[in-house]
This record gives C-alpha cells, sequence and structure tokens, in this order.
C-alpha cells in the first residue's frame, strides 16, 4: 500500500495558551472552562473509580453502559429509535469521532467541502487522508452603518449557488457545524433545508454534522439536527463531545452517530487509532447522562451560558470592540476595526512565530501582551486565500467563570 505523510507546523493553540501563561492574561482563547464540572459529574466518577472494574479496555465501538445511555438520551432528539451497538461509536473526544470518520470516508484525491470559517482540526485530517478541500464561506450580511441593530452571527450566511458550485463528481464529504465555531451561528431549519437540498443532488456524498454545542443554545433559538431532516439521517454522521457538554474538556470522550453501515466503518477504522476509549471516563460518562435530571441540565447549560455570553457582549461594547452576538456556542466575534496597532508594538511573536502578516493574529498577540487578556485570530479557521475575511476579528471564548469575564471587561477598556 501507498503510505501517505504529512508534515505539519504547529496550530493556533499552541501559540495562544502558552502565550497567555507567560504573559499571566485572562484567557478568552482556547475554548475550555476554568470552573468545576457539575457535582454530579465529578461523583459519576468518584462512583467509578469506587466501585472498581472499569480499568481495563473495553468494548472498542463503545463502552455498552455508554452507548446505551447516548441511545436513550438522543433517539427522542432524532425522532427514530437509535440502535446503540450499530449506530452509535464514541471516541476519543469529538476530536477523534472527527479523524476517525475522515479517514473512513474520504481517499486520496476526494473532495470535501468546508465551510469557512471552519474549526481548523478538520484541516489535519482532510490532509491526513489525502482529500481536498474546497472552501464556501459565511459571509455577513451587509450592514447599514447608521443602523443601531444588534450585530448577530444569524447574519452570517452562506450562498447556496456557491455552496452548489463547489460542488464535483469527486465531492465525498460535506462538513457542517452547528452551532458553529466560531461564529456562534445556530443554522435554521430552512437554511439546512437548503444545505440538504444541494447534497440530496449528489449521492456520493456524506455528511459530517458537528454538533458539540448542542446544548448552548440563546434566546429563541432551537437546535435544528441535519440528520433529522428527510433522507439525511442515511448519509450524516452527527458528532458530539462530553467535554462540552459536561465541561470536562480533559477527560476525551466523544462519539458518532449515523446509519450503522457508516458507523461500522468508522469502527473499523477506530480499531487502529485508539482501539478504545478510556474506560472509566465512559463509565462515569454514562452516568451523568443517566441523571433523572438531564433534560434540566441542558437547559441549565444554556442558560448559564446565556448569561456569560450577555456579560461579555457588554464588555465588548463598553471596550469599542462591536461583538457579532452569538445565538449559541461559547465563542464571540469582537471587531477589532477600531484598534490601532502601532509598529511592532506588544507582538511577541516568539513563541510560534505564525501569521506574521496577519492582522488578527498581530491584534491577538498585542491584546495578551498589552491589555492582559488572550482571543484567537479567527483567521485560523480559514484557508490561505480568504485569511483575510478574518482580518477585522478575534474571537473571545465565555466558558470562564464570572470574575475572570468581568476582569476581562475591566481590563479591554485600557483599549480606548
Ligand atoms: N468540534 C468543534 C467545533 C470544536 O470546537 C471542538 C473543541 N475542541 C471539537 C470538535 C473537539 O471536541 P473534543 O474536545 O470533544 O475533542
Ligand atoms: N474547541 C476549542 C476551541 O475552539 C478547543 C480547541 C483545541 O483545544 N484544539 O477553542
Amino acid at each position: 500500500p501507498s503510505i501517505q505523510t504529512a508534515s505539519f507546523g504547529p496550530s493556533v493553540w499552541l501559540e495562544f495558551s502558552p502565550l497567555s501563561i507567560k504573559y499571566k492574561s485572562i484567557n478568552l482563547g482556547q475554548g475550555f472552562p476554568n470552573f468545576e464540572p457539575p457535582e454530579f459529574v465529578k461523583k459519576a466518577m468518584i462512583e467509578t473509580i469506587e466501585k472498581g472494574g472499569f480499568n481495563q479496555y473495553t468494548r472498542s465501538p463503545g463502552h455498552l453502559r455508554l452507548v446505551n445511555a447516548l441511545s436513550k438520551v438522543y433517539s427522542p432528539y432524532f425522532n427514530r429509535e437509535i440502535n446503540p451497538l450499530t449506530e452509535i461509536m464514541t471516541s476519543v473526544g469529538a476530536s477523534e469521532a472527527l479523524f476517525a470518520t475522515i479517514m473512513s470516508v474520504v481517499n486520496p484525491g476526494d473532495e470535501v467541502i468546508l465551510i469557512e470559517p471552519f474549526f481548523d482540526i478538520y484541516m489535519g485530517a482532510i490532509a491526513m487522508a489525502g482529500g481536498i478541500p474546497k472552501y464556501v464561506s459565511l459571509k455577513e450580511k451587509e450592514r447599514d452603518n447608521n443602523s443601531s441593530a444588534t450585530r448577530s452571527s444569524k447574519d452570517w450566511v452562506i450562498n447556496t449557488d456557491e455552496l452548489e458550485n463547489a460542488f464535483s463528481d469527486k465531492t465525498k464529504l460535506l462538513i457542517l457545524n452547528n452551532p458553529h465555531n466560531p461564529v456562534g451561528k445556530v443554522y435554521s431549519k430552512q437554511e439546512l433545508q437548503e444545505i440538504a437540498n444541494v447534497v440530496k443532488k449528489h449521492p456520493n456524498c456524506t455528511v459530517i454534522s458537528d454538533e458539540v454545542y448542542e446544548w448552548m443554545i440563546f434566546d429563541d433559538n432551537e437546535h435544528f439536527r441535519f440528520a433529522t431532516l428527510p433522507d439525511m439521517f442515511e448519509r450524516t454522521v452527527t458528532i458530539g463531545s462530553a467535554g462540552k457538554t459536561f465541561s470536562i474538556t480533559g477527560w476525551k470522550v466523544g462519539w458518532c452517530i449515523g446509519p450503522d453501515n457508516i458507523i461500522k466503518a468508522i469502527a473499523n477504522t477506530h480499531q487502529y487509532i485508539p482501539f478504545s476509549v478510556p474506560t472509566p471516563t465512559q463509565e462515569a460518562v454514562a452516568i451523568a447522562f443517566e441523571d433523572k435530571n438531564i433534560k434540566d441540565y441542558f437547559k441549565e447549560l444554556s442558560q448559564m451560558y446565556q448569561a456569560k455570553r450577555d456579560l461579555l457582549v457588554n464588555s465588548l461594547r463598553d471596550a469599542g470592540l462591536d461583538p457579532v452576538v452569538p445565538e449559541g456556542t461559547y465563542f464571540i466575534m469582537g471587531d477589532t476595526s477600531s484598534i490601532n496597532l502601532q509598529g511592532s508594538q506588544g507582538k511577541d511573536t516568539s513563541i510560534t512565530g505564525m501569521g506574521l502578516n496577519l492582522r488578527d493574529w498581530n491584534v491577538s498577540r498585542w491584546l495578551t501582551t498589552e491589555i492582559g487578556v488572550t482571543t484567537i485570530p479567527p483567521s485560523a479557521f480559514y484557508s490561505d486565500e480568504n485569511a483575510k475575511l478574518a482580518e477585522n476579528f478575534v474571537r473571545f471564548t465565555f466558558c470562564k467563570d464570572d470574575d475572570s469575564l468581568k476582569k476581562a471587561g475591566e481590563q479591554l477598556l485600557n483599549i480606548k
């Protein structure tokens, strides 16, 4: 067999958390909670360790108790009975579900449609599979400069003609991320139906619907699942993450749900990546999902994050960083047009030396070194051709305790 090799440089994540540590800034960059997970989740892990018996490999495609719990939780949301043994696979975080799915579906030379901005991890897997990315951008609708209307992630849309044109007879995969990192967009049912209408014309195209932020939905928005559209379950792999759902990103438990033929292929690939997912974390996540108040917990998670969103939105407005108010996720895009960078001021480029000519990278560095608040440059989520679309934005996360968010808000006032 031929051997694919890929040589990668460092990613955006290797720059901004280390930079934040170096300058002791408030880290609103990488999305991981800086608060403890809920008590019932911690208890589930303590119970698992204390009762013993969960210290060896478990079933490769997924620990039985967890796939059963996932089937119970998700079946009503998918309007069908999901078979825990054939239609679910657990993974080492959503990250490995993405990797195993892409490696299973994409052969060298196949084309993959990515919607920019896109979570950067997709690119790595596509490169390792030998796939060829094709880009379609979410674009913010033209705004009337005098309008006082709230800037919203709703106004970031894809053009269906552009999407249609990105397809060819080589298209094998389309990756959707809903709710969307970094824009915070929650796709409407109608938007998803329009995407499905295009997908339907290409029988060889599989869809990944990365829904790791499914329980962080604000205001009167509703999370609609692509796989529940007519004829879409058969070709869609929906991906979730315990890291996001229970504020335990370090436990690295994720899963994918889809039709048995595709899940079988992914599970066959997964045997050759981690073989199985750590047993104690899967047992504990299963116990957490079995909690009798789980549906209330999902609602509370959205409420908690909505309050944090409002806090950060207000701070960004006060600092002149006109935020794109997100409908979901725990990210906000802030508009940095008002920042006037002077020469090389504050630009410590010593960690990765990446993005030297990209404004958003230099603004993110300056915010860390001069203002004490770390952000992520969203051009890391674009192809080189379209990186310019991100130049006036930085991404903030609000999955942090209120004290950190308030303090960040005070420090951001020093921009003015
Ligand atoms: N997809 C998206 C859109 C994400 O933001 C993340 C966060 N890292 C992941 C997948 C990966 O999730 P996990 O931490 O469970 O691997
Ligand atoms: N998904 C998180 C983010 O976008 C973390 C990414 C990562 O650690 N690779 O910030």
